[in-house]
């Protein structure tokens, strides 16, 4: 039977890689509407690419650009929040999200209806607003499936057994591409550097957040609101192969792990299954020719990101919100050369110790989590600006 899918982020490095997965299964899928944020031509391309019916671009001012691309294509488009919306909401089975950052939440909620399928990689959504986008998840109806690759790794393994019977859920972590390096000489590095990412190839936000290991402090927030799991029981190892991407041990010692070689087409193609599994043409893992796979503890101190993650995690209440808004502010001051990088740690300290004296609850609506995001991301960018007078100075 064919399933109807719609890509929110299709323009991105998951939405291309979803692509490919749907081109490969093409009698599988039919492809309602794609969304991207400022680029039209690439829309109009990957729209084309996978004969979607609509295409809708966030950025209002590209609308005649994007409307001239398609036209004599029969592809219907608009541009601006209410043609993502429209996207969002015209029929399909499942939705793929793939928006990167909080700018996903809204219509990755929007997207919740009852009886569908949402293939969740944008983390962000979990992160800012958790709760409150799990309970409607369930209140709807809604299957969640993973694609980010441990926590589609974990919800096998987990599958495996009891929940009550996990004694530790482990995230994996390439370690990025400072894991070798001083932390004094981390501290002079640029945004093209942290960008260089030794595995995977990304977008530019996870990127910097990989370098950081904040992305491992989000997937643990995520991996939380996702499998019901505690701080407590969830962990990380670096494993710079990146070959094994999540592991459950249960509570008689015995490890459930879920491998394989490092291609989001692997998770992307097992969150679109319907039944079973997707038959995929790609490389396939030879463990003897890999030979042996290398594991390490996280070094929080030169990252110290991800212990901040871990904090607000275990704090709870409105904390990885605030975490998460002041990482975003701050990832893009980096990129922007504004701010060195272990200013992203310090301006997400910062943020979080003021607003934790205010002990706020958990949002419990997606409206509260986005006041709560606009105000830490305020009190980032106000940080930021300080920063920029002292330098001057
Ligand atoms: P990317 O930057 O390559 O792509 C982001 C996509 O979102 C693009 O299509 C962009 O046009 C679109 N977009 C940006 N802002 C938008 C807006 N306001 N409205 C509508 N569309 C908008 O990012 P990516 O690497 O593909 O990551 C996407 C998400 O998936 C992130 O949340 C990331 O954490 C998660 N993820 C990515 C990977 C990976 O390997 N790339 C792995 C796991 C999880
Ligand atoms: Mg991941």
């Amino acid at each position: 039977m064919t399933r109807s899918l719609t890509i929110l982020g299709a323009t991105g490095s998951i939405g291309r890689s979803t692509a490919d997965v749907v081109l490969a299964h093409r009698d599988e899928f039919r492809v309602e509407a794609v969304v991207g944020g400022r680029n039209a031509a690439a829309l109009a391309q990957v729209a084309q690419r996978l004969g979607a019916k609509f295409a809708a671009l966030a950025d209002e001012s590209g609308s005649e650009a994007l409307k001239q691309a398609l036209s004599g294509t029969g592809i219907e488009s608009g541009a601006g929040c209410s043609a993502v919306l429209e996207a969002v909401e015209r029929d399909a089975d499942t939705v793929l999200a793939a928006i990167s950052g909080t700018a996903g939440l809204a219509p990755t909620h929007a997207a919740l209806k009852p009886g569908r399928r949402i293939a969740l990689a944008n983390k962000e959504s979990l992160v800012c607003a958790g709760s409150a986008f799990m309970t409607d998840a369930r209140r709807l109806g809604v299957e969640i499936m993973p694609v980010d690759s441990e926590h589609n790794a974990l919800d096998h393994a987990l599958a495996a057994g009891f929940n009550r019977d996990v004694e530790k859920a482990v995230i994996t972590a390439s370690g990025g591409p400072f894991r070798t390096w001083t932390r004094e000489r981390i501290a002079k590095a640029n945004a093209k550097e942290a960008s260089a990412h030794p595995v995977w190839s990304m977008g530019s936000k996870i990127n910097i957040d990989s370098a950081t290991l904040m992305n491992k402090g989000l997937e643990l927030i995520e991996a939380h609101h996702l499998f019901d799991l505690e701080a407590e029981r969830l962990d990380v190892l670096v494993h710079p192969e990146a070959i094994v991407h999540g592991l459950v041990q249960w509570n008689d010692g015995a490890i459930t792990a879920g491998l394989a070689l490092p291609d989001m087409k692997v998770p992307i193609a097992n969150a679109l299954r319907d039944q079973g599994r997707l038959t995929m043409d790609l490389p396939r893992l030879d463990l003897a020719a890999i030979g042996r796979l290398s594991f390490e503890r996280p070094d929080e101190g030169r990252f110290p990101c991800l212990s901040l993650a871990k904090a607000a995690l275990k704090a709870g209440g409105a904390m990885p919100t605030v975490l998460n808004a002041a990482n975003e502010i701050a990832v893009e001051a980096y990129m922007a050369d504004q701010i060195k990088f272990y200013d992203i740690s310090e301006v997400v300290e910062i943020v979080c110790s003021t607003f934790s004296r205010r002990s706020i609850s958990a949002p419990a609506t997606v409206a509260d989590a986005l006041g709560i995001d606009q105000e830490a991301r305020q009190a980032a960018q106000q940080l930021i600006r300080d920063y920029a007078e002292t330098t001057r100075l």
